[in-house]
């Protein structure tokens, strides 16, 4: 027996959590600046209870709400320099895991000159400042791990960064905040959560800590196949899945994603697929193709889910998410060259080589062939 297990964010889930827990920001300095997408932090309720906490307990703030989806470099570098501005002794990162992510870039941006390309040679200068999280959405699990992901329009893909430094230190997760959240926003972060939990356990880097935490939240999200399939969700539903979204995030924080992750990230990049719904498109054949040098694995993940075959879990994530796009074969071509240069594809348990990332392209999408 052998692994680490380092993860050093303190969680809060429940609901009303930031309001019972307000010394958990005073302890981390007197000025905050919040960072969020432009709508839903204000919708979902979550930044008028910061807010009010942080007013209650005299921590000055101020707010950057320009993060959209995929945040870019030069979203980053514009926060960094409001951060600079303001000088704040905390980060507050308020959303779906774009203002996360984001966050985390500018949380180091704040008090290192360097640009937004820079972030990925690491050995920061000066320590980021402290992070909060609040998710919005349930899939990401960035709250609780030490990438961001950044969109790099020079290499043509999006990017992770990675720093033990840029896990938060504390995480709320509150349900009602991803009350407003649309049933595809919804569908689409849920499949993100199942995609890191069922990537982390078939992981090369997996663990026997990591495969429990990932087995549980294959079945957490199991719990919620019939609310996802029907699109409406209750205030469970919606707690159940902000679970099974942290503990992918754990899980991820130690075994890194793998071939889906690699290869979604062009169909977000050049087709402006959702995260969540680029991984569900590739999940199904990435099973197929793993299965047969991890047979049990795949079968307990299909165990968790009350499923049989790896076609069950391709008809449910076709459901889920019915097809639209179509590819050509050349930007398949393309998705593969760029998927090979990722590090997290060698973390795939059966190590596929070009042709097969474009079989798995091909058996997943729909193509037309010029
Ligand atoms: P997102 O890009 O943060 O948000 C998608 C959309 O949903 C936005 O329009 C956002 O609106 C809206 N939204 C979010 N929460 C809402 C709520 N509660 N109510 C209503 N609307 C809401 O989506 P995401 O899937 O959570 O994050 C995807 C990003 O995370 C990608 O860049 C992906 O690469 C990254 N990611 C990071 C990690 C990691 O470990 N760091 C892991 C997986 C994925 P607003 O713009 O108004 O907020
Ligand atoms: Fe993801």
């Amino acid at each position: 027996m052998e692994f680490k297990f380092f993860m050093p964010t303190k969680i809060f889930l429940g609901i009303g959590c930031v309001a019972q827990n307000k010394n958990e920001f005073t302890h981390l300095g007197k000025r905050a600046l919040i960072v969020t997408g432009r709508n839903s932090a204000m919708a979902s309720g979550a930044l008028l209870d910061i807010t009010t906490v942080l007013e209650d307990q005299k921590i000055a703030w101020e707010l950057f709400d320009q993060i959209e989806e995929n945040p870019t470099f030069a979203a980053v570098e514009a926060g960094g320099d409001a951060a600079r501005r303001f000088k704040p002794d905390m980060i507050i990162a308020i959303g779906g895991g774009s203002p996360l992510d984001a966050a985390k870039a500018i949380a180091v941006l704040a008090v290192n000159f360097i640009r937004a390309s820079e972030l990925y040679k690491g050995g920061f200068h000066a320590a980021p400042l402290p992070i909060v999280a609040i998710p919005l959405t349930a899939g990401t699990g960035s709250e609780v791990t030490p990438y961001s992901i950044l969109t790099d329009t020079e290499k043509q893909t999006k990017r992770s960064f990675s720093d033990p430094q840029i896990f938060p230190v504390v995480a709320f997760l509150d349900a009602r905040y991803t009350q407003t959240q649309s049933r595809d926003v919804t569908v689409n972060t849920a499949v993100d959560a199942l995609s890191h939990a069922i990537e982390g356990y078939m992981s090369k880097r997996s663990t026997l800590v990591s495969d429990c935490l990932a087995l549980e939240a294959i079945r957490s999200f199991g719990k919620v196949r019939k609310a996802l399939s029907l699109g409406s969700f209750n205030l469970t539903d919606r707690e159940e899945l902000l679970y099974a979204s942290l503990l992918g995030g754990i899980v991820i924080a130690q075994t890194g994603t793998t071939a889906v992750h690699a290869l979604g990230y062009s169909l977000t990049y050049f087709y402006q697929v959702p995260h969540g719904r680029a991984n569900g498109l590739l999940l199904g054949e990435y099973l197929r193709f793993n299965e047969p040098v991890v047979p049990e694995k795949v079968s307990a993940v299909l165990a968790a889910l009350g499923l049989k075959t790896v076609n069950d879990i391709k008809e449910l994530l076709v459901e889920l998410l019915p097809s639209s796009e179509v590819y050509t074969e050349q930007e398949l071509q393309k998705f593969v060259s760029i998927a090979s240069e990722t590090a997290n594809i060698v973390n795939t348990p059966r190590q596929p080589n070009k042709e097969d990332l474009y079989q798995l392209l091909k058996d997943s999408l729909s193509v037309n062939g010029q």
